[in-house]
């Protein structure tokens, strides 16, 4: 099929939320994807920050294929060997004991929430202007953008917005009825834009010093995005919950909840399809990847090397989460793609969240390609 005939079948039946980019990928490798005609496209946003390993491992292609053969799919009324393997991996690489499993984002958000309203009895919930956590009615009371919020009020009561990196802003957010405060280490949708190197342990100690919960919000900077395993692991602290999702299953949608000191009790919470076999078995291999070839080094000396070719540009972000500035994203990305270099954006941001696969030559040919384009 040609672009054009699935343009046609979009128009005709493809429900109205997306103003899409003009490709159509059919095949990927590596950092690359590739379209009907042949033409070759770095991948510089892996689906949204989703193809972590890249396209086609064959680690990943071989783990699929061997669970797929052996067992998919049993629910949570019985055991499960890659969720038992998966529930060690999880805890040794968080140091939170306890874990969920969702089948997305917004899933690990809402059981988040859940989660922190049940264990302290309390209503109310805080997150950031800016802020992004997904599009349910619970996550969408998180989430700050008013474009999203407003046709779907009235929304879940006892939510509240501080402001990001403020930490007085947060201070004086938090009443007696504050269940918990949710943070993105960096702020995803928003364009890529970190807190000052501090925040987290700020947050993390008023949070103590309240007797509130802190959640925070790895699903887009988490395995090894912004080049720790965890970005909140740079300071040295720890949540009371952890949401993650996109890296984790490399595209086989998969996320969790980790969290320690609190817990749920049967049937507070649950889905059918949460944590199966086939799920687990990939992310217990995306984790095995990772590992193995220091994706997570890779991506930290990656991020600080692309960081360093554009100085004089407006780039911001962590690792391999990157923000360019450009007088406009959507046509900065129309021409991109003319250029074999695919990327989004959020209003004027370009953002590039590229596999954390991707090495130091291509990197530069890309960043070669951007300024180009950019000047
Ligand atoms: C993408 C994202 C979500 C939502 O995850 P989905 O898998 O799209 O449901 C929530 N929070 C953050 C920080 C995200 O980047």
């Amino acid at each position: 099929m040609d672009l054009e005939k699935a343009k046609a079948s979009d128009r005709s039946h493809f429900a109205n939320l997306f103003n899409r980019l003009e490709v159509m990928p059919v095949r990927g490798d590596g950092v690359f994807l590739f379209d009907a005609a042949g033409k070759k496209y770095y991948d510089m946003f892996a689906g949204v920050a989703v193809s972590s390993i890249g396209h086609n491992h064959p680690r990943l292609i071989e783990t699929i294929k061997d669970q797929a053969s052996k067992l998919i799919h049993v629910s949570n009324w019985v055991y499960n060997e890659p969720q038992a393997l998966l529930n060690e991996k999880l805890s040794n690489l968080t140091g939170l004991s306890k874990v969920f499993y969702t089948n997305d984002g917004t899933g690990a958000v809402e059981a988040a929430f859940k989660l922190a309203r049940r264990s302290t009895g309390k209503k109310e919930i805080i997150s950031m202007e800016n802020s992004f956590h997904g599009r349910t009615l619970g996550a969408l009371s998180a989430t700050w953008n008013e474009k999203y919020r407003k046709p779907f009020e009235p929304l879940v009561p006892g939510f509240k917005f501080a402001k990001y990196d403020d930490i007085e802003s947060l201070r004086q957010s938090i009443g007696d009825d504050t269940a918990a405060v949710i943070v993105e280490p960096v702020l995803g949708e928003a364009g890529a834009m970190p807190a000052h190197d501090e925040y987290l342990r700020e947050v993390r100690e008023i949070t103590e010093e309240k007797e509130v919960l802190m959640i925070v919000d790895e699903i887009q900077t988490g395995f090894g995005r912004t080049g720790q395993w965890f970005d909140f692991q740079r300071m040295g602290i720890k949540p009371d919950i952890l949401t993650v999702a996109k890296g984790m299953g490399a595209g086989f949608p998969i996320g969790a909840i980790c969290f320690d000191g609190v817990d749920f009790e049967p049937g507070n919470h649950g889905g059918t399809y949460n944590g199966s076999p086939l799920g687990c078995a990939i992310a217990n291999t995306v984790i095995d990847v990772i590992k193995d070839e220091k994706l997570v080094e890779n991506a930290g000396k990656l991020g600080d090397h692309i960081m360093k070719s554009f100085g004089d540009k407006d780039i911001h972000g962590k690792g391999l989460m990157l923000g360019i500035e450009t007088e406009d994203g959507r046509s900065t990305c129309e021409k991109l793609i003319e250029n074999g270099v695919l990327s989004i954006y959020s209003g004027n941001t370009l953002r590039l969240l590229p596999p954390l696969i991707l090495n130091k030559k291509d990197a530069d040919n890309v960043i070669g390609i951007i300024k180009e384009v950019l000047q």
